[in-house]
């Protein structure tokens, strides 16, 4: 309740300062349908792997960590959500410093490819890419028929249902693609440092209609902020040109899925983008004569933790010139 009045006020003040300041502010129009709680640590307590927060007259509301997750620094702070908790803990800087600079692209066939320069690590977004097709094909079919309907008909309510059913089912696919992808890179470069292309959804209004729609609908967001959280920082660069250009000799030329330069360099595509994003990242622009990795390995990001039965993950060694 105190949170609550305290935020309340905040947003007063904010907003009359902000109308002082001849700044456009609207004031909320929408009810919320529920708000965050936020607990300081002052109020919320942790005690034997329980967090305890004080609800007043209702008593404490006890929410039981998993076993074997201890909390890494002091406690700072607790949200609660909807259907979620939020922990907040203070780090000392150095605890998550030391690991390798990598440069990541983020794409569509290849969902992210990775190299801290002496070797590259591509995971495949097939899975990611069909779960994509198939949801936008399917909320075309159920778009389609609910166009003929009344609205707020049976016939149409049942399709709703089913509508929101199939996307949510998407989101779940989608999601656990996306985690188990980063928790790829995040265990092939601990603690690294990543510096990330910026996605650029602008390349999808040039595109043929097919294209646009899934370089449109990649979740690069969503796994640039996984790769946040799972690595030890995540830094967005200009990817301007990156996979065009030629790490050893600096020449531009676009190429499909195997880059052949005329020097003689030959290299995956996704691997020239990830060597040229991290040289952004290090140096603040491309340059030739770049190391590039000569140990590849394509990944899937599998159903499994660790490597799938019946899948093989290949390393192939590209020769240097
Ligand atoms: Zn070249």
């Amino acid at each position: 309740m105190q949170q609550t009045v305290a935020d309340f006020c905040e947003a007063i003040t904010s907003a009359e300062s902000l109308r002082r300041h001849g700044e456009k502010y609207k004031y909320p129009y929408k009810k919320p349908r529920f708000r965050q709680v936020i607990f300081t640590n002052q109020g919320a307590k942790l005690r034997n792997g329980t967090l305890l927060l004080p609800c007043g007259t209702a008593g404490r509301l006890a929410v039981r960590l998993p076993k074997g997750v201890a909390i890494p620094g002091r406690l700072m702070e607790v949200r609660l959500d909807y259907g979620c908790v939020e922990i907040v803990c203070e780090i000392a800087d150095d605890a998550r410093a030391g690991g390798p600079i990598i440069g990541v692209d983020l794409g569509v066939n290849t969902v992210i490819a990775a190299t801290d320069g002496a070797k590259a690590l591509l995971l495949s977004g097939r899975a990611i890419k069909a779960t994509l097709q198939l949801r936008n094909k399917r909320l075309a079919e159920i778009t389609a028929k609910q166009a003929h309907q009344t609205p707020g008909s049976r016939r149409q309510r049942r399709l709703q249902r089913r509508k929101y059913r199939m996307l949510r089912h998407a989101g779940n696919t989608l999601r656990d693609l996306c985690h188990k992808a980063t928790r790829k890179i995040a265990q092939a470069f601990p603690n690294a440092k990543a510096y990330v292309g910026e996605p650029f959804n602008d390349a999808a209004q040039t595109m043929r209609r097919k294209q646009a729609q899934t370089v449109a609908s990649a979740c690069n967001r969503k796994i640039i902020a996984m790769l946040n959280y799972k690595l030890a920082a995540c830094i967005e660069v200009d990817e301007h040109h990156t996979s065009q250009t030629c790490p050893v000799c600096g020449a531009r030329s676009k190429h499909q899925r195997t880059y052949r330069c005329q020097c003689g360099f030959v290299a995956p595509r996704d691997v020239v983008g990830s060597t040229n994003i991290r040289t952004i990242g290090l140096e603040g622009a491309m340059r030739p004569g770049c190391g590039v990795p000569n140990a590849i390995q394509w990944k899937h990001p599998s159903k499994y933790p660790g490597s799938p039965p019946g899948s093989h993950a290949d390393t192939m060694h590209v020769a240097r010139e």
